[in-house]
């Protein structure tokens, strides 16, 4: 390791093995990912047409293929519906994140954020809801997919994320709502794009902090997300982040400000 670098707060934890992150460290979502030619679903040998995720976990083409809400690999034959349409695969379910663990994650993330310039995070507070709970939240604006929520109601900035996430998948939306309390905070105003695609390179660094093969998968949907906001958003910021550092994009996000 470069002795130079600073060491982030995510670093110090897996480097004394507290284990936090240790859902995907171990045994990263898909169960047969290192049998390369047996069906996550069945456990048979794949024989004929079949499917493949992002984690290169091969499904026959026979089954329901749902993507786990957490991790996004293929379910298992053992993955429950959560919600309607909505599943969590085997290996989502043990690693259910409890606020505890969901506080010991922003205290990392701001810590991380606190290196990169931008600056203290704080009087914010957390909520973790249900993904039926969350629909509620987000009509009649958007349907199903929500995973986390950042709001200011003049008084107070609150955070909800939906409760089951692995620890992985929680740090990624925990990143993402922070910097739109970052925004709210500092009165600033981009336009939709940019915002989304600024808290989606808080996503962005704090998956590239983990370092494991499910943070490598969100962060490959990040770079590959067709939305006009969120994916759009993201590779424009990025693109300007690769050029000018968390410096730089901190500087452009404060010349949106105040109103
Ligand atoms: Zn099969
Ligand atoms: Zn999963
Ligand atoms: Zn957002």
């Amino acid at each position: 390791m470069d002795n130079d670098k600073p060491t982030s707060a995510f670093n110090n934890i897996i480097d004394k093995g507290k284990g936090l992150f240790d859902d995907i460290r171990r045994n990263c979502g898909p169960k047969n990912l290192l049998k390369k030619d047996v069906c996550c679903y069945c456990g048979k040998n794949i024989l004929g047409l079949h499917y493949i995720d992002l984690y290169g976990q091969k499904i026959c083409a026979s089954h329901p293929r749902h993507l786990c809400i957490s991790c996004c690999s293929f379910c298992d034959d053992k993955a429950i519906m959560i919600a309607e349409g909505k599943y969590l695969c085997t290996n989502c379910q043990s690693y259910h994140t409890t606020l505890k663990d969901a506080k010991k994650i922003i205290k990392m993330i701001r810590e991380h954020y606190l290196q990169t310039g931008l600056g203290v995070i704080d009087r914010f507070h957390l909520e973790m809801v249900s993904v039926e709970e969350m629909r509620q939240l987000c009509q009649p604006i958007s349907a199903g997919d929500v995973l986390g929520l950042a709001m200011y109601n003049g008084r107070r900035y609150d955070i909800r994320v939906i409760r089951n996430l692995s620890h992985t998948a929680m740090a990624g939306i925990l990143a993402h709502e922070i910097l739109h309390i970052w925004q709210y905070q500092r009165k600033l105003n981009a336009p939709q794009r940019i915002s989304e695609g600024f808290c989606d390179l808080g996503s962005y660094e704090i998956y590239s902090q983990i370092k494991t093969k499910h943070a490598e998968v969100k962060i490959d949907m990040l770079q590959k997300d067709p939305s006009p906001i969120y994916g759009d958003g993201y590779r424009i910021v990025k693109r300007y982040f690769d050029k000018a550092g968390w410096q730089g994009v901190i500087k452009k996000m404060e010349g949106y400000g105040s109103l």
